[in-house]
């Protein structure tokens, strides 16, 4: 088992400002970190680095997307608007601060989801983790949202649909945020099954509804599991088990994508889950299992949100774990803190909210025969 896996130090360079998570200076707010600072990803690659776990993985080079792979997703006009931005700096939308130099960033950042879908395609790899800065599943055709500037997930689905020529690819995207970009990329497009797994109407709080399934000829491939607050490992394993891995089984995508947001994590600051880095263990497995069983192993992880500096780190040690199929020797100090909340165990009212969501797999086109 090969992992292919990238990680730039520039990624730590895009600069989301000193304005106290996502405000902008001013009156009584103290400048101080933006939510997505660097360091949640940057500790994630330190320890990576410092427990030599990289030795263990395929340092996969990293080329900034081009303006035809970006163009493929989003339009003319919002690109260029972003180059006319480069220079200076500026908001690509609504909350998608970059500095000076961010776009060339935010290329790289594309380019690297491009290069671990390209080299699992290739046969390079048997899998890959891209650990990205800016993230994207926010970002939609004509604007930047929530932190994210290209459609890092979407552009690299692009790819492997154009360059490979694959019928049918599948986004999970377990961010506990919509990931309404990607699935507005592929509304109208019956080849790609995007699944969003989220907490109900945090943000965007107007999107993610169960009944956002598709547009006209691709019926059933959008798939939107909300949660309740207050979820934990129990809940998301039920709606992985009663609504992903079934969903799964009747598309038959020839590659997953793993929109690997972590800030459903125990300690996020942006949600209210409680999802430990045994969950997200957990979570990797079954997907990893369902590639193993539907296209040949062929996965690719690419890194979305995350925002608790503190947990992040071995919330992706966990995932890199289980792709690998190695141990790291890194225990996660925080386990023991969470291991008795009430919240790991799946609720009524969360296995309520699965329920409804595995109405939906009855929706999904057929593929398996
Ligand atoms: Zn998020």
């Amino acid at each position: 088992m090969s992992t292919g896996w990238i990680w730039h130090e520039v990624f730590n360079w895009h600069n989301t400002g000193n304005g106290s998570g996502f405000f902008g200076p001013g009156g009584f707010i103290q400048p101080h970190v933006a939510f997505d600072s660097p360091d949640t990803k940057g500790r994630f690659a330190a320890l990576v680095k410092v427990s030599e776990f990289d030795k263990k993985m395929v340092a996969l080079d990293t080329s900034p997307a081009t303006d035809d792979e970006i163009l493929a997703v989003h339009t003319h006009g919002y690109l260029q608007r972003l180059e006319d931005m480069n220079e200076t700096g500026g908001d690509a939308g609504e909350n998608a601060d970059f500095g000076p130099q961010g776009i060339a960033i935010a290329k790289l950042s594309a380019g690297a989801a491009i290069g671990a879908v390209r080299a699992v395609l290739r046969g390079e790899v048997d899998n890959a983790y891209a650990l990205v800065r800016p993230a994207g599943h926010h970002a939609e055709a004509d604007r930047g949202r929530g932190f994210c500037l290209f459609a890092n997930t979407s552009i690299a689905a692009r790819v492997a649909l154009d360059e490979f020529e694959l019928k049918r690819v599948a986004i999970v995207d377990w961010d506990v945020h919509h990931g309404n970009g990607t699935q507005s990329v592929f509304w109208n497009d019956p080849s790609v099954l995007t699944i969003s797994l989220h907490q109900d109407r945090l943000y965007p709080a107007d999107s993610g509804m169960r009944s956002e399934s598709g547009g006209p000829g691709a019926e059933g491939t959008a798939i939107n599991i909300p949660l309740p607050a207050g979820t934990g490992d129990g809940g998301y394993l039920d709606a992985l088990d009663r609504v992903v891995v079934p969903a799964l089984e009747r598309f038959r995508p020839e590659l997953i994508i793993i929109g690997s947001g972590f800030d459903a994590s125990a300690t996020d600051p942006l949600g209210r889950m409680v999802v430990t880095s045994a969950g997200f263990r957990s979570m990797s497995q079954r997907m990893i299992d369902a590639a193993s069983e539907h296209c040949a192993g062929r996965i690719a992880f690419i890194h979305e949100g995350g925002y608790s500096a503190h947990y992040v780190p071995f919330c992706g040690m966990a995932v890199l774990e289980e792709l690998t199929g190695l141990d790291s020797g890194v225990k996660d100090p925080y386990m023991a803190f969470f291991a008795d909340y009430p919240q790991l165990q799946l609720e009524p009212w969360q296995k309520e909210a699965v329920d409804l969501a595995s109405e939906l797999v009855h929706h999904v086109p057929d593929h398996r025969q």
